[in-house]
This record gives C-alpha cells, structure tokens and sequence, in this order.
C-alpha cells in the first residue's frame, strides 16, 4: 500500500469520458481504497425506467421506482460490477441509450436525493474515491481532496469512441462526439446540482496525458493531504 497514513475521501467530478472511472480505479486499487461510480446508480435506475417502459414525462412514478430500487456496487477487477435488486446489469449499462436516459433522470431532484443518500452512506468510513458530476459540490463538499477532470471535447469524444467500438458499438465518431455534447450540456446546465467545479477543486486537463501520469499527479496530491 502506497499510503499508509488516514484513509481519505476523494472526490474526482467532471464531464462525461474525461477518464474519470479508469484514473479513479487505478488509484482506488493502488492505495487500497473503495471505488464507487456514482454514474453507475444513475444508469441502474435508466435502466430501470427502460425495463418499466416508463415515460420520461412520467416524474412521479420514476421517483417511486427509485425508492424502490436496491442498488449494489462491488468491487471488481475493472471498476465495480453493479447489481440491480440483486441481479447483474453491469454490462448492461453501458449503452448510448443508457447514458442519454440516466441524464435525463438525473435532472429530478428526489432521484437525486436518492441516490446521493446512498452515495454518502458509502463513503462515510473514509478510504473512498467516488466519481460523477456532484461528488464535491454536493454529496461530499468536505471531502478531503476534490478533483475537477476534464479533458477538450475532442478527446473525450475520441476515447469514448475507442471505448464503444471495443463494445462492438456502431456509433460513430461524429454521433459519440454529439451524444457527449448533449448529455455534458444537460448536466453542466439542469437546475439540480449542476456539474460545476468547486473553489477549492484542484482543475486537472487529461488531453493530451496519459493515464499513469494523471493517476500519479492525484496520487502525489493524496500523499501531501495531512
Ligand atoms: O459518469 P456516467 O457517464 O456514467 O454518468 C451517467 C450520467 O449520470 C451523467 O451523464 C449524469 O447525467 C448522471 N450523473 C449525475 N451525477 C453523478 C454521476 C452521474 O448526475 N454524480
């Protein structure tokens, strides 16, 4: 273990494909700390929505499915395997379709309330590093060490598209620039906990680095944490 002192919480908010899920888990994995995709609840409950074949107009009934729902994340070799009431829809998840609908619930606030009850009872121990768009701002604003990654459009587009097209996706590069386009203007503009970054987030530009440098940047900033 890397870090022998206090187990931090660490909160890594930014815009969609800016690496957030693979730098958090490296460093999750390296100082033996819990990974927690906070994106992953959204896209469970989108899912969800789908399943139930639920109108996006329908606010009411989407709020009580998240009620409803039991979410579980657990550790896995590539970030977190995640349970849907007990059954596995970590792949499933993983779809345009999906991304588009948890931004689009992810604009209620009583879904929000949900999920962020959930995230913060997570994270209570210490030892976390959680990702999404509100980890510093809104589930955890004392969180230890708050980092604000971002990466220019083209790039994010770029890695989503290599990412997708391992998933034997067919949107292109076009359509997956797009696609990030609407859903980072969604979040960075809805009302409810918006994606922002705090004052006292450190701002960091993954273009152009690669994951091992940007992973050993936080890693040094965790270190000098007291
Ligand atoms: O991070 P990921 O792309 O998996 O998140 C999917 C969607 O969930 C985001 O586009 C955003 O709308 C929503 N989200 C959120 N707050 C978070 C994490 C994700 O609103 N903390």
């Amino acid at each position: 273990m890397e870090n022998q002192q206090k187990k931090y919480l660490i909160a890594i908010d930014g815009p969609s494909a800016a690496g957030k899920s693979t730098i958090a888990r490296i460093i999750a994995q390296k100082l033996e700390y819990l990974y927690i995709d906070s994106g992953a609840m959204y896209r469970a409950i989108a899912l969800k929505v789908i399943q139930h074949n639920l109108s996006l107009e329908k606010k009411d009934a989407i709020i009580a499915l998240a009620s409803e729902t039991r979410i579980d994340l657990r550790p896995a070799d590539d970030g977190c395997y995640v349970f849907l009431n007990g059954i596995d829809v970590s792949k499933k998840i993983r779809s345009p379709e999906i991304s588009q609908v948890a931004s689009q619930i992810s604009v209620i606030p009583e879904v929000r309330k949900i999920l962020v009850h959930a995230q913060q009872s997570l994270g209570r121990n210490g030892g976390v590093i959680m990702e999404g768009r509100d980890i510093g701002s809104k589930v955890f604003p004392d969180a230890d060490l708050k980092i604000f990654l971002d990466a220019s459009e083209r790039t994010r587009a770029q890695r989503r598209f290599t990412e997708n097209q391992k998933k034997n996706s067919s949107l292109s590069l076009v359509k997956t620039l797009h696609e990030i386009r609407q859903r980072d203007q969604r979040d960075r503009t809805r009302e409810a906990s918006p994606l922002i970054q705090t004052e006292d987030a450190i701002y960091l530009d993954s273009s152009g680095k690669n994951i091992l440098q940007v992973v050993s940047e936080i890693i040094d900033r965790i270190n000098c944490l007291k």
